[in-house]
């Protein structure tokens, strides 16, 4: 997979330019690509040249003409070439595989309770992977993993998952690779919902965004200026872990007590409600219940979204972002929750920044997340790392 020169940043970047316009733009010629990018003949072709020997992007012969010539036509493998895509959430793991152009092949999502220890967890994935890429017989370029923790990017071992502690101090990518022999990477699932949101979602023409997904921890990723934050250690943009509870907060899964992540997402939602009721319930019979109105948790609600908003409202402050996107399932719930919500928020935040700052509902999801999470490290792999 790695190119026998060592290519330059500027390579590296105009690769990245011609992928990211062939996953907003769909089929399309080189000229197409060209006028789309902005980027010389000469340079899209040697960028096409890379992607075209990875696997990353196919080529046929078109009958149309394009300025004045036939063309071939550029587009992303959707069942010639696959990635798979490995999601790993405290409660249930996921495995699906997808097309280059990231279209899920969902007939064969296969969905399992998360084992309780760290090796069965690799022995049950690796045999899923084999599995589904002997049946398949397509190609598969490799494995995106994403996981609800903080990921150290340079060497793609979990420093926390405080939701799913079976995979702290563990680099999952490294020992799937081993058994199964394909290119796999680490990539934190805020990380991984962001990319997703780029490359398949809203954020596609959007510079300075960000994402949240609330729905166990809470997970924060960040474009700005178009370049995803990563930081040092690839841990930047972390807010899940400050204290909003100082006196009386409940234990966190990071040790501490009232952080963020205890009081503002879905999982401090049923912890807070099955504890009222004096038995443990999961999300979904909450929402069932409250659907068929034999149970209101108004006051619990209200209590998660108040901080869920000062979460959005700090994010807005410290990134001054254009978009922030949000994963939650609360926000079905009820009607207004989401209104709600994004009320509290824009008054908590500073004017100037709350005023150009649109909050949505994700349109991104962990499934796509993890492909993206993949096809991102394959693109990357064709030249240097930025940072
Ligand atoms: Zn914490």
């Amino acid at each position: 997979m790695q190119s026998p020169h060592r290519p330059s940043l500027l390579r590296k970047m105009n690769v990245r330019k011609v992928l990211e316009v062939i996953q907003s733009q769909g089929t399309l010629t080189r000229a197409d690509v060209m006028r789309c990018s902005g980027i010389s003949a000469p340079t899209v072709s040697k960028a096409v040249s890379a992607l075209l020997e990875a696997g990353l992007l196919e080529e046929r012969e078109t009958a149309e003409f394009s300025v004045g010539r036939p063309g071939k036509l550029l587009q992303l493998p959707r069942f010639s070439a696959q990635v798979i895509g490995v999601v790993l959430e405290w409660d249930y793991c996921s495995i699906v595989a997808s097309g280059l152009d990231g279209h899920l092949h969902e007939d064969k999502l296969d969905r399992f309770k998360t084992p309780q220890s760290y090796s069965e967890l690799i022995e049950i994935i690796s045999g899923k992977i084999l599995n589904l890429v002997e049946k398949e017989e397509i190609p598969a370029l490799g494995v995106g993993i994403t996981v609800p923790g903080l990921v150290n990017s340079n060497d793609g071992r979990i420093f926390l998952a405080s939701n799913l502690h079976i995979v702290d101090g563990q680099a999952p990518a490294i020992d799937i690779a081993s058994r199964t022999d394909l290119e796999c990477v680490l990539v934190q699932k805020s990380t991984s919902l962001c990319l997703s949101e780029k490359t398949y979602g809203a954020g596609q023409s959007v510079e300075d965004f960000i994402n949240l997904d609330v729905t166990s921890g809470f997970g924060m990723g960040v474009f700005t200026g178009g370049q995803l934050l990563d930081g040092q250690h690839g841990l930047a943009g972390e807010i899940a872990h400050i204290t909003v509870e100082p006196e009386g907060g409940r234990m966190c899964g990071c040790g501490n007590l009232g952080c963020l992540e205890t009081v503002a997402t879905d999982l401090a939602l049923t912890h807070y409600v099955s504890k009222r009721l004096g038995k443990d319930l999961e999300f979904e019979a909450i929402a069932e219940l409250v659907k068929q109105g034999e149970l209101d948790i108004t006051p619990e609600l209200d209590h998660t979204i108040e901080f869920l908003a000062i979460g959005v409202a700090a994010a807005i402050n410290i990134f001054n972002p254009a978009n922030i996107f949000i994963t939650a399932r609360l926000f079905d719930l009820r009607d207004d929750v989401f209104d709600k919500m994004c009320e509290i928020a824009k008054s908590r935040a500073l004017q100037p920044s709350s005023s150009s700052c649109e909050i949505e509902r994700s349109k991104g999801n962990k499934y796509l997340g993890a492909v993206a999470g993949i096809i991102n490290h394959l693109a990357n792999s064709l030249g240097p790392r930025l940072t």
